[in-house]
């Protein structure tokens, strides 16, 4: 079989770069080595994990608020068997929606392990058994990543274990032992300390979420807090050991002293690396660099130019949303159009309760660069509708230029960030002022308020209900 288009992996950013393809009349090939199309984000990442977030939130609102919302619940327990299972169909029913959209869009899907044997011609090993080759004018690398892991944690998938086995635990640990506070380990570790089980955070940065602006890592560490976790900042792990039903696990703490925490789980949150094995690169002329990433150009072409790489397995934050804009980026571009990714504003999410949502500068990133800014704040509980929810964690905090006025980066920390950002990406999008946003109606009482009063601090420290 010959095709426009081949792409390896099936991920948001192979699946949506297939539909793009065949949307603008290029005949196109995906391969997957696993049973159900999706990738990471959908079968073991973005969407089980919401689905648990979402579970556990409604569990912990039922122990903790409905009381004070006036409805009385007796005899609440955590059902983590239907939790799972509930997970599972959501994954289910949204997989085969992918596969539905592969025949509609009249995409040949190939279930199996594809690898190159010359740079237009990859071979699957077939699930069913067997081996096919097809040959692609135009090849995209879309194979993503896998949890990355130290040799002191070596994971067992039984007690040290990865976000890919937290998804599936049928019991809530009594004490899980969090390596690496970054999105995912917040995220999970969030979970379970939602359900009842105590949660250690162990970072080696002195803050959660260490790679976003500081004020959120700060005020989400408080959030976290009131669930009743612990935190081990600037902390180092040394060793991870299972002992039958327990865990053990050595830290240096910051004085020089060493500790050793026990629980019955150690889930290692450390980062993911990009995923090339056995897709044979080398057949095609392409290597992957040092850290295992596929180096590519501007137009995200590997050094083979009818080769392309996308997503997780090149350079780049690690997310799904920025895989599915590659994936359009890469269709567009086989057809020779002039498509643009603006990596600045993809925004960033933590689907923690608050949650929290950035896009653009952060305050470190502003102030390392010299550029001239200013901030405006607004705390979500002087906030009506935060109060009526009874969700008053959290702030929106605005960088916006000193001179000039124009957004420089948002960082939400609070109720339905994620979908707020939305709104900040728009704005930045089209290089608003904060007096621009100031100036717009946002409906009342929203959440959106919160960001219009940032705006108007921001502008001129003129925020209203402050
Ligand atoms: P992937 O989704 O990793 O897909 C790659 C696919 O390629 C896989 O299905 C793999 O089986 C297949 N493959 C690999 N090699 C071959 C081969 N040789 N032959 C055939 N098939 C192959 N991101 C967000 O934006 N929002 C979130 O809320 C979010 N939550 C997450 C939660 C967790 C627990 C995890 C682990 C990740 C989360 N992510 C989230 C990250 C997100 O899942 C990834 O950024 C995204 O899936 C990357 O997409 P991709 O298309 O590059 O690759």
């Amino acid at each position: 079989m010959e095709y426009d288009v081949i792409i390896i992996g099936s991920g948001p950013g192979g699946y949506t770069g297939a539909i793009r393809c065949a949307q603008l009349g290029l005949k196109t090939a995906i391969i997957e080595k696993y049973p159900t199309l999706g990738g990471t984000c959908l079968n073991v990442g973005c969407i089980p994990s919401k689905a648990l977030l979402d579970s556990s939130e409604h569990y912990y609102n039922a122990a903790h608020t409905f009381a004070q919302h006036g409805i009385k619940l007796n005899d609440l327990q955590v059902d983590m068997p239907q939790m799972v299972l509930r997970k599972q169909e959501v994954v289910d029913q949204t997989t085969k929606g992918i596969a539905f959209l592969m025949k509609k869009n009249k995409i040949d899907t190939y279930y199996g392990m594809g690898s190159f044997v010359d740079a237009h011609t990859v071979k699957i090993a077939k699930t069913e058994g067997g081996e096919e080759t097809i040959k692609g004018k135009n090849i995209v690398i879309a194979t993503g990543s896998k949890p990355m892991s130290f040799p002191s944690m070596p994971i067992d998938k039984k007690r040290i274990i990865t976000s890919t086995e937290a998804l599936t635990l049928e019991q809530v640990p009594k004490h899980m032992i969090v390596i690496g506070a970054g999105v995912i380990g917040a995220e999970l570790g969030s979970v379970f300390s939602r359900l009842g089980g105590k949660v250690s955070f162990i970072e080696f940065a002195d803050s959660m979420i260490p790679t976003m602006d500081k004020t959120m890592g700060k005020e989400l560490q408080k959030a976290i807090k009131k669930l009743g976790a612990d935190f081990y900042f600037k902390h180092k792990v040394t060793k991870v050991e299972n002992k039958g039903d327990e865990v053990e696990v050595s830290i240096d703490t910051p004085d020089g002293k060493q500790i050793t925490l026990t629980g019955d789980y150690c889930l290692v949150s450390v980062g993911r690396r990009p995923y090339t094995d056995g897709l044979n690169l080398e057949a095609a002329g392409l290597q992957a660099d040092s850290r295992g990433k596929i180096e590519v150009d501007n137009n995200l072409r590997t050094s083979v130019p009818h080769i392309y790489a996308l997503g997780d397995v090149i350079r780049g934050a690690m997310l799904a949303h920025k895989a599915e804009e590659e994936g359009t980026f890469i269709a567009e571009t086989i057809v020779g159009q002039k498509p643009h990714i603006h990596y600045r504003l993809i925004p960033n999410v933590v689907y923690t309760w608050p949650e929290v949502a950035a896009v653009g500068y952060t305050e470190e990133e502003v102030k390392s660069e010299g550029i001239p800014y200013k901030i405006g704040s607004f705390p979500f509980k002087a906030l009506g509708r935060a109060r009526a929810s009874m969700d008053i964690d959290g702030l929106v905090k605005v960088l916006a230029h000193k001179e000039t006025d124009e957004i420089l980066g948002v960082h939400i920390i609070g109720p339905r960030a994620a979908d707020m950002i939305a709104e900040a990406v728009v704005a930045m999008e089209f290089r608003a002022s904060a007096e621009d946003i100031s100036r717009m109606s946002h409906a009342h009482p929203t959440y959106t308020e919160a960001f219009k009063e940032a705006c108007l601090a921001a502008t001129d420290n003129r925020a209203i209900n402050m």
